[in-house]
């Protein structure tokens, strides 16, 4: 995530103008000229300068002081990635984490408190896959809300479970709607090397995109072919029980996905040793090599 994405910004700039030429332009022969054309502009000039710059210019102020000393105690304390980082890369990550908590809902369910550390992990988590590709965004997909436990799956996501032999831990609704567990949420930066993080996982589904498919929205046209034949290789492989992933990627390749995610940043020593191929094509996604 840019702060301030000036080519964005510009190509923005740019679309908006030639959009009010092309609806005003026509009308300069003929009579009702002198209401369409600023009308046109009118709207036009809002647009840009009341809905999409406003966006950017509270980024730029949120990247001069994106985190306080608490905030940084409290990743530096749960979060052993950000802990590891560099002081330039930790900036980086803070901005990104400021940036996605001033832009995205996050509540609470049935009772629990979103405290300022819930909001922490909650964005560590999503920002771990976005940090290394400051040209991608996440959009507006609806508000994160925080469940206190499991929840059922037959479509009214009560988070009473009696009875329910596999309740869910995370979910990203068809809607745009995020759900995670919190106790799970807390326990994957608590343990943070057993291929399990609910953050990730429901994180990597947004990136998937809106029909999720276990190809990403943001994959490189060059890098469709060669991560589809890793992805049907190592999805035959764990329907085989011969993949390192757990039998959950097995169920589709959306899952697939979301599963290889989990393994990639939280077992990327296990990956890169029994599924090369694998970590090569998410490392080349991410830019990263963890
Ligand atoms: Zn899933």
């Amino acid at each position: 995530m840019e702060p301030f994405p000036r080519r964005r910004i510009l190509g923005r700039l740019r679309l908006t103008v030639l959009v009010c030429l092309l609806l005003s332009v026509p009308f300069l022969w003929q009579a009702r000229a002198p209401i369409v054309a600023p009308v046109v502009w009118i709207l036009g000039t809002g647009y840009f300068l009341g809905l999409f710059l406003p966006r950017y210019l509270r980024r730029r102020r949120l990247a001069r002081i994106p985190l306080s000393d608490a905030d940084r105690e409290i990743l530096e304390r749960r979060v052993s990635f950000y802990a590891a980082l560099s002081d330039a890369d930790r900036a980086e990550y803070g901005t990104d984490v400021a940036i996605f908590l001033a832009e995205h809902r996050i509540e609470g369910v049935d009772g629990v408190e979103v405290t300022r550390e819930v909001r922490l992990l909650v964005a560590a988590s999503a920002v771990r896959l976005v940090f290394r590709r400051p040209d991608w965004e996440y959009g507006d997909f609806g508000t994160i809300l925080i469940y206190p436990g499991g929840f059922r799956t037959d479509g009214t996501y009560s988070t009473d479970i009696a009875g329910e032999s596999d309740p869910a831990i995370g979910l990203v609704h068809s809607g745009g709607n995020v759900i995670l567990s919190l106790p799970h949420l807390q326990s994957a930066f608590r343990t943070g090397n057993d291929g399990l993080n609910v953050g990730y996982h429901e994180f990597a589904h947004v990136l998937d995109g809106t029909g999720p498919d276990g190809i990403p929205d943001a994959l490189d046209l060059g890098a469709y072919r060669p991560w589809v034949e890793v992805m049907q290789r190592e999805f035959e492989k764990v329907h085989k029980g011969r993949s390192l992933l757990r039998s959950y990627a097995g169920t589709d390749p959306a899952e697939f996905f979301a599963c290889a995610v989990e393994a990639f940043f939280e077992q990327p020593d296990k990956v890169r040793e029994k599924a090369p191929d694998l970590y090569a094509q998410l490392s080349r996604f991410f830019n990263q090599r963890p």
